[in-house]
């Protein structure tokens, strides 16, 4: 079983693989943001780990609205949060 974390800088908390953050970080996405991560994710994607660049994009500014507001400094460039598709 492999275990899957929250996506936002700096948290450990343990969530299903579909979903990208904890619920703490996720709520603390925009909702335009939010609807945009669910708008590319594709059922399956964290099994036959081959999500789209959209998603991975969306992802990464949903990261980075989270690190944001918690005054983390965000993810450079290149480091995609690849977590859910380990
Ligand atoms: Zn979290």
């Amino acid at each position: 079983m492999i275990t899957h974390r929250c996506h936002a800088v700096g948290c450990t908390a343990t969530v299903p693989p579909n979903l990208l953050m904890c619920r703490r970080h996720w709520y603390m996405v925009p909702k335009p943001l939010r609807d945009e991560v669910w708008h590319h994710y594709r059922p399956g994607q964290e099994r036959h780990k081959r999500p789209s660049e959209a998603y991975l994009a969306a992802a990464k500014r949903a990261v980075d609205a989270v690190a944001a507001k918690e005054g983390q400094a965000a993810l450079p460039l290149g480091a995609a949060p690849v977590a859910s598709v380990r």
